[in-house]
């Protein structure tokens, strides 16, 4: 499933979610076939004359419907979050149309082991590393925010509608004023955080899927290692994770969005193509403009994105053919990703 480009700044991998049971109760068919050798992804246009040639996408990974969460742990997640055990920053994405499997991906279902996300592993993972280390002593701290029609939401915090603002400063970069930070000292400790913010996510908001649809939900780790050098003084080094689960990237001119909800799905739109836009000037080496400024995503995630930061982006699909324009948008920012 690999194919060896675990040190490139920037990788790319499409996961693809089984047909649900009312797909398959519907009469659903199939167009997408996973070569998870090629590390390649074949869709086929269910409108389209039995001739027309099929589309064919080559990603750095593909995993087909019945990957396991534990297969994307391993293999596209875990040398990131290595990386930022050393001090690194990186940032884990979740893109993809409502309903195709990012929020089962990021988190999982808590009450299988084998369903936990890749939010629950890194948790398992970073605590692990920690308590085999023997000359460092580390400092995790979370935080969970939301951004919802480009306004920043502390999830963690009781007075969550409070809007905070994104502020600059020379010594730290962008931070988030006022964003609660827990300090946790095991895997269980930051799970109750990752829950009360998932819980605070839904509060006040009578669908919570619609809302959760619309808006970037992102938890940041932070891992503050200190070890004593040969010197005799300590150093210290701060590594931050990012992981994401983006709003959902369906085109909202199809599902009838007007007015309040059609300005809403611009706002969207907006931070999902400012994230394509500086993946693309990032992966491409050649820019010299990154336009990090174009939204609070972007923006937000400055230093985690690019520089000596690793990026990975995983692109969530279905096989149904109904939502085969979605599927093939999706597999097209993916691959300007890569
Ligand atoms: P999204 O967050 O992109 O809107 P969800 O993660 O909520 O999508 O997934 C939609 C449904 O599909 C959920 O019921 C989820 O459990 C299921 N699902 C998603 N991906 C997988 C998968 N790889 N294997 C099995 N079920 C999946
Ligand atoms: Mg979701």
């Amino acid at each position: 499933m690999s194919t060896g480009k675990h040190c490139e700044a920037v990788r790319v991998v499409v996961r693809c979610r089984p047909l649900s049971r009312r797909e398959e109760t519907a009469g659903c068919e199939n167009i997408l076939e996973v070569d998870d050798k090629l590390g390649q992804i074949t869709i086929r246009n269910p409108k389209a004359p039995p001739d027309e040639p099929m589309k064919v996408f080559t990603f750095d990974s593909v995993y087909g419907w019945n990957s396991k969460q534990r297969d994307i742990y391993d293999d596209a997640v875990r040398p990131l979050v290595e990386s930022v055990l050393h001090g690194f920053n990186g940032t884990i994405f979740a893109y993809g149309q409502t309903g195709t499997g990012k929020t089962y991906t990021m988190q999982g279902l808590s009450k299988d082991p084998e369903k936990r996300g890749v939010i629950p592993n890194s948790f398992e993972h970073i605590f692990t590393q920690i308590s085999r280390s023997q000359n460092q002593k580390y400092l995790v701290r979370s935080s969970y925010l939301e951004i919802y029609q480009e306004e920043i939401r502390d999830l963690l915090c009781k007075d969550n509608n409070k809007k905070l603002e994104l502020k600059e400063n020379p010594d730290y970069g962008i931070y988030v004023k006022d964003l609660s930070s827990v300090v946790t000292k095991n895997a269980t400790e930051i799970e109750h955080v990752m829950n009360i913010g998932n819980q605070s996510r839904s509060v006040g908001f009578t669908n919570m899927n619609e809302r959760s649809s619309r808006s970037h939900a992102i938890f940041l780790v932070t891992v503050e290692c200190s070890e004593r050098g040969p010197d005799g003084e300590d150093h210290i080094r701060v590594g931050k994770l990012n992981m994401v689960d983006l709003a959902g990237s369906e085109r909202q001119s199809k599902t009838g969005a007007k007015g309040k909800q059609l300005k809403e799905a611009a706002k969207i739109n907006l931070s999902l193509s400012a994230l394509g836009n500086v993946i693309s000037a990032l992966v491409d080496g050649r820019s010299t403009h990154v336009p990090y400024r174009d939204s609070k995503l972007t923006r937000l995630l400055q230093d985690s994105l690019g520089g000596n930061a690793k990026t990975v982006m995983i692109a969530a699909v279905g096989p149904a053919h109904k939502s085969f324009s979605e599927t093939l948008a999706t597999l097209r920012y993916a691959s300007r990703a890569k």
